[in-house]
């Protein structure tokens, strides 16, 4: 038992529409047709949405030819798939239901209309996240494109200062690292002078926004997600950018670093937008236990009533 420590709780926390959206569809998916439904790549990135819907039935596969019975349905994971994936299922004549996310679905778009203005593609990104894979994916094999996540990769580009380029951005990157990478872009490109989009969706911005205010008042900060989670993975890194000491990323209250926590007063709490609410719950009542005196502070930084049918 330790003294008084003040928990701070970012709010934006947890689940986005778009995935309380795909996790929707595959439970209607096997409220609808029974078990087994396939999906395409985890659903969403969290370890305990993963495996309480395998114990529902589901069967999580990257590759098509892994789908034992093909009268089963297939459900496309919130991060989207490439063109051929949709292509191949058809082909197989499979009952397809798209749990993209319309955020995604959005980015797709663009980067077909930048092809079909024969742009040379520049995707501010990671190469081998799923999104980025079905993104990149949304184009033919004639496309000129370039996957890129850093400043540095700016300047290696074998590209002309007139060429002309567009650019389109992972969902789930860090608002900050995407500016100054954006920024390169526009100095290295004339074309790109008054370029101002960017593809970082509100669910990403709000909880780096919500995890900097806490990081500011907590000396160390725990974010509940999974490691593979993008969104998750970055809410860490800009904990750490914004003032903390300390951050951890945690996929349940098992993780608590509590050796480490001995001490702490002020201590900051959020979670990826693809960990449950009830995992975040779990945290704080065993903090409730570690610490003698908690008091918790919500931490607000934006309203969010955004919802995509499911
Ligand atoms: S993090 Fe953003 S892009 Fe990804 S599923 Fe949520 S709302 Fe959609």
């Amino acid at each position: 038992m330790t003294e008084t420590t003040d928990l701070y709780m970012a709010f934006p926390r947890g689940f986005c529409a778009g995935v309380k959206r795909a996790i929707s569809l595959v439970e209607k998916t096997l409220a609808e047709y029974g078990r087994p439904v396939f999906v395409h790549h985890e659903i969403v990135h969290n370890r305990h949405v993963v495996e309480k819907l395998k114990t529902q039935g589901v069967i999580f596969i990257e590759r098509l030819d892994e789908i034992s019975d093909l009268s089963r349905p297939l459900v496309i994971s919130a991060h989207g798939a490439a063109a051929e994936v949709y292509a191949d299922a058809a082909k197989l004549g499979l009952k397809l239901i798209d749990a993209t996310c319309p955020l995604v679905e959005k980015v797709h778009r663009q980067i077909r209309k930048l092809a079909q203005q024969e742009k040379t593609i520049i995707v501010i990104g990671k190469a081998n996240h799923p999104e980025i894979i079905g993104t990149v994916g949304q184009l033919g094999p004639d496309s000129k494109v370039f996957v890129i996540n850093s400043e540095t990769e700016v300047q290696n580009l074998p590209l002309e200062q007139n060429t002309k380029v567009g650019i389109v951005t992972q969902t789930t990157l860090a608002v900050d690292e995407v500016e100054k990478i954006t920024a390169a872009l526009k100095q290295k490109f004339t074309c790109l002078k008054d370029f101002r989009r960017s593809d970082v969706c509100y669910a990403t911005t709000h909880r780096q926004k919500a995890v900097k205010a806490i990081a500011e008042k907590a000396e160390a900060v725990i974010v509940i997600g999974s490691k593979n989670s993008s969104n998750s993975l970055q809410l860490k890194k800009t904990a750490l950018t914004a003032g903390a000491l300390k951050a951890w990323l945690i996929d349940d209250a098992s993780e608590l670093p509590l050796a480490d926590l001995k001490g702490i007063k002020n201590l900051g709490i959020s979670a990826g937008a693809s960990a449950p609410e009830h995992l975040v719950e779990q945290v704080v009542d065993t903090l409730r236990q570690y610490y003698r005196n908690l008091k918790i502070h919500d931490v607000t930084v934006a309203e969010e009533h955004i919802e995509f049918k499911s």
